[in-house]
């Protein structure tokens, strides 16, 4: 596939240090009926076309937000028709490209209210996991109460606490080529780093957290969801998954009912591990 092999190895272990994949473009691909991924080789972002313009679903790291225009530039589409940006969780691989997308597109910014005040917590603390920090305001906050509705593309955000306090999850639901309903959703933040004791510790975070993490992801699996989209692509083996697509705008692939729960289940071992100190 043409678009996979701009990207080396897929399954390689990432270090950030040596490899520094946030540098490396990976063309962008079709993984729903109206999303695609923009994100590069690290960390994860997604355009989300509507009949009421686009959405982009986190903004990838200030330094290299210039990858991910030109890869919506590559998808067809004009970056400046961004109407809204939202933002899983406060920390800098997901948010820090934000201030100039937004400045470019005048685009309204999103996040948790409980991510709007930690994301200054952790600035205050200087962590920034070596990039730059690019200030910010945001705009909105989510509501939790009831879906939004963009044209055909139903967008469902929901609180689910544990990797941040204030991480924040999505939940699509759109028409496919044949009016057929299809369902996808990105969990806002996996990653178990922020969850030991010494991390919730540091920031006065309770550890109920980690509970918290688990049971949200319980309810979670319980939904239908067509095709899990993961916030970071090796979380979800995203490019392994779409290996076999025909060509960057075939999604099928990514249709797999099952995926979601294994998916969880893999997230809710690796919090448990931390539970019992493996
Ligand atoms: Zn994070």
């Amino acid at each position: 596939m043409a678009y996979l092999a701009q990207t080396s190895n897929f399954n390689e272990t990432l270090d950030k240090s040596a490899n520094r994949p946030w540098e490396m473009a990976v063309e962008p691909f079709r993984v729903a009926p109206r999303i695609y991924y923009v994100g590069q080789k690290w960390v994860g972002a997604y355009l989300i076309d509507t009949e009421e313009g686009l959405i982009l679903l986190d903004t990838t790291v200030f330094e290299n937000v210039y990858l991910l225009l030109e890869s919506i530039r590559k998808l067809g589409f004009d970056p400046r028709d961004i109407k809204h940006i939202f933002l899983s969780h406060g920390h800098v691989d997901h948010e820090n490209g934000v201030r100039p997308i937004a400045e470019y597109t005048h685009a309204k910014i999103w996040m948790s209210k409980e991510d709007d005040e930690f994301r200054k917590i952790l600035r205050a603390d200087g962590h920034g996991e070596g990039f730059k920090y690019c200030p910010y305001d945001v705009d909105c906050y989510y509501d939790y109460s009831k879906p939004m509705q963009f044209g055909s593309v139903t967008v469902q955000p929901r609180l689910t606490p544990g990797h941040t306090p204030g991480t924040v999850s999505f939940f699509f639901t759109m028409p496919d080529e044949n009016g057929k309903l299809l369902t996808a959703a990105m969990h806002g933040g996996v990653g178990t780093i922020s969850m030991d004791d010494a991390s919730l510790d540091k920031y006065n975070l309770p550890h109920s957290l980690r509970q918290r993490f688990i049971d949200d992801c319980e309810e979670m699996k319980k939904m239908h969801i067509d095709i899990a989209l993961p916030s970071h692509p090796a979380h979800g083996n995203l490019f392994e998954r779409i290996k076999n697509a025909q060509d960057a705008m075939d999604y099928t692939p990514m249709i797999n009912p099952d995926e979601w729960g294994i998916f969880l289940d893999s997230r809710i071992g690796f919090v448990r591990d931390l539970e019992t100190g493996k």
